[in-house]
């Protein structure tokens, strides 16, 4: 009789064990989707389309992770959520790629991410028309309200009753978090002193029970993975149920190849322990994040599709963009204690929409940010923005005064540019696929912001009562890289994520992101998510795959 080993708590295929027989996989014949990435976007879309009947597989290259078991409250050993395979980078600014900004394993980045959950405004959607810069998106806030409505929803996002920036003003489900860190509360003492408006942070993380899960205890190790549950991530929330409704999850199965047949993806190729296997499905969803989804294209041409799959309009892997993420360190008369607390409990939107007094386009969030002490000791020591290295002796007296020290971060808008982008190098990496390499530098107007929001950032540390101390150079999150367009000569996807040039094949995640925004991408994910599962639903019912 074959042998079955027990995984996790609910990452089963056959009621609650997973056959180590791959072959002999639930739907080993064929599905009707297949979704490369159980990330913020993949999750959703298993969860949606699960839901509505559908034979739903999930192929994620990295584990299933216990919450229980497998975190730590520990900085160092929990970098492990992040991508860790090889990536090239280069350009004026090339980027440091990891932990920070991609997850790896049930759940993608969701598992360590910071919480912060807000919807894009309705200028994000179209900075050509409004700015004359960027690109318009082929879609508008109106189409994706009613979705952003339902992930809020859904997971019960905690937050103002009153938001006073963009189209949403709120409330939102569930309250907002209390208390707030010393941090978030000096730095919504300063706002105001400067008549900036801030408010509590809109999160993806509990006040009050929700769906058998408890708050927050403020512990402050979100980045490390939250161990109590109270945190949302595609890992404890839509896979389970997702699961429960029929889905199956592969982890530990790397996806290395598109099959096509000159017109239709046919198959994807994966690989576990050193097997290779063969899933097919009538529709693909390529949902492996900003690095993975182009490189995974390129990688899988054909005499077909030369360029790679769904490339006729050579924009695969281009205009990815970062946030600008710099820090501003400032150390206070009294004691801050920046590992109290979530990470984020207070922002303004202040400064988010153009200006033209302020000499550049589009706009930015300020949060005040904890820090846990090894991550700040990192930062101050290599990540200055002043070219310098804080080491030795400074470094310590530095770390001594860490109560001491307050944190404001910056998400600022980066403009799409056709240069900053993912190709393919010639090295290989242990499956045999080309590693990826991402070429970044910033244009003039994301230095002209950068140089804004700091101003801004030192004020408000000298406002709390502080000196501004150490300036970081940073970014976070990634977008972009297979954009939606109407024209599919200078897009990727169409609005709802489906390529222009392979009808069964569509492309979901931060990677179809046209513009960054100023505000933290995962709600707009999630939203965008659930309106192409929508999408796809009404699609199979009518056989149009
Ligand atoms: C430290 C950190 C803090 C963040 N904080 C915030 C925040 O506060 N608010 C916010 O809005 N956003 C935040 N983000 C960003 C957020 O995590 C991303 O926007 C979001 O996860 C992107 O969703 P996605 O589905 O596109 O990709 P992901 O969530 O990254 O999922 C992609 C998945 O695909 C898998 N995959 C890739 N390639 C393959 C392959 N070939 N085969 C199989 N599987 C593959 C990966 O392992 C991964 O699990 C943060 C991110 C990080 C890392
Ligand atoms: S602070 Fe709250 S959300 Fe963050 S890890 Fe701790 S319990 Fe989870």
């Amino acid at each position: 009789m074959e042998s079955h080993d027990r995984v996790t708590h609910h990452s089963d295929h056959y009621d609650g064990y997973r056959s180590k027989q791959l072959d002999k996989r639930k739907y080993a014949d064929g599905a009707d989707v297949c979704i490369v990435g159980a990330g913020a976007a993949g999750s959703v879309l298993a969860y949606e389309l699960s839901q509505a009947g559908l034979k739903v597989v999930v192929i994620e290259a990295g584990p299933y992770w216990n919450p229980q078991t497998d975190f730590a409250s520990d900085e160092l050993a929990m970098k492990n959520l992040g991508w860790q395979e090889t990536r090239l980078v280069e350009g004026q600014n090339p980027l440091r790629l990891g932990h920070n900004n991609s997850g790896r394993g049930v759940g993608g980045g969701t598992v360590h991410f910071t919480g912060v959950f807000l919807r894009f405004h309705e200028s994000d959607f179209m900075t050509k028309t409004v700015d004359g810069v960027g690109e318009d998106w082929p879609i508008r806030y109106q189409d994706l309200a009613p979705y952003y409505d339902k992930i809020e929803r859904d997971i019960a996002v905690s937050g103002p009753d009153h938001f006073p920036w963009g189209a949403f003003r709120g409330p939102y489900p569930y309250p907002v978090r209390e208390p707030i860190s010393a941090n978030s509360q000096l730095f919504r003492e300063a706002c105001a002193k400067l008549g900036m408006e801030s408010v509590v942070a809109p999160l993806a993380i509990l006040s009050a029970p929700f769906d058998g899960r408890p708050p927050c205890i403020n512990r402050g190790f979100c980045n490390q993975g939250c161990m109590p549950n109270a945190k949302y991530s595609g890992l404890i929330h839509h896979i389970p149920k997702a699961i429960q409704a029929g889905a199956e999850v592969l982890s530990d199965c790397m996806v290395t190849q598109v099959l096509t047949d000159g017109s239709k993806v046919t198959g994807v190729v994966f690989q576990h322990q050193g097997q290779s296997y063969k899933q097919t499905a009538r529709v693909y969803i390529l949902a492996g994040f900003v690095v993975e989804t182009p490189r995974l294209l390129l990688h899988s041409a054909t005499p077909h599709f030369p360029d790679g799959l769904a490339n006729s309009s050579g924009w695969v892997g281009k205009a990815i963009m970062p946030h600008s993420s710099q820090d501003v360190y400032g150390i206070l008369p009294e004691e801050v204690r920046l590992y109290k607390g979530t990470p984020v409990l207070a922002l303004s939107q202040h400064f988010y929409e153009t200006d033209r007094d302020r000499g550049f386009a589009r706009g930015y969030t300020l949060n005040a940010h904890g820090s846990r002490p090894v991550a700040m000791a990192g930062s101050i020591a290599h990540q200055r923005q002043d070219g310098t290295f804080l080491w030795g002796r400074a470094l310590r007296e530095n770390m001594l005064d860490y109560n001491y020290y307050a944190r404001i971060t910056l998400v600022g808008e980066v403009l799409p540019h056709p240069d900053n982008r993912v190709t393919l190098s010639d090295e290989k990496d242990e499956y045999g696929m080309p590693v990826p390499k991402v070429t970044f530098s910033y244009g003039e107007n994301d230095k002209k912001l950068i140089n804004h929001a700091i101003e801004q950032m030192k004020r408000l540390i000298e406002a709390m009562g502080g000196k501004p101390a150490h300036v970081i150079d940073d970014t976070a999150h990634l977008m972009g890289g297979c954009r939606m367009g109407k024209d599919p000569a200078t897009s990727v996807v169409d609005e709802y994520g489906q390529t222009h040039d392979i009808p069964n094949l569509f492309i979901a995640g931060a990677a179809t992101f046209v513009t960054s925004s100023g505000s933290n991408p995962t709600n707009t994910v999630m939203a965008l998510a659930a309106r192409t599962a929508d999408r796809l639903i009404q699609g199979m019912r009518h056989r149009e795959f």
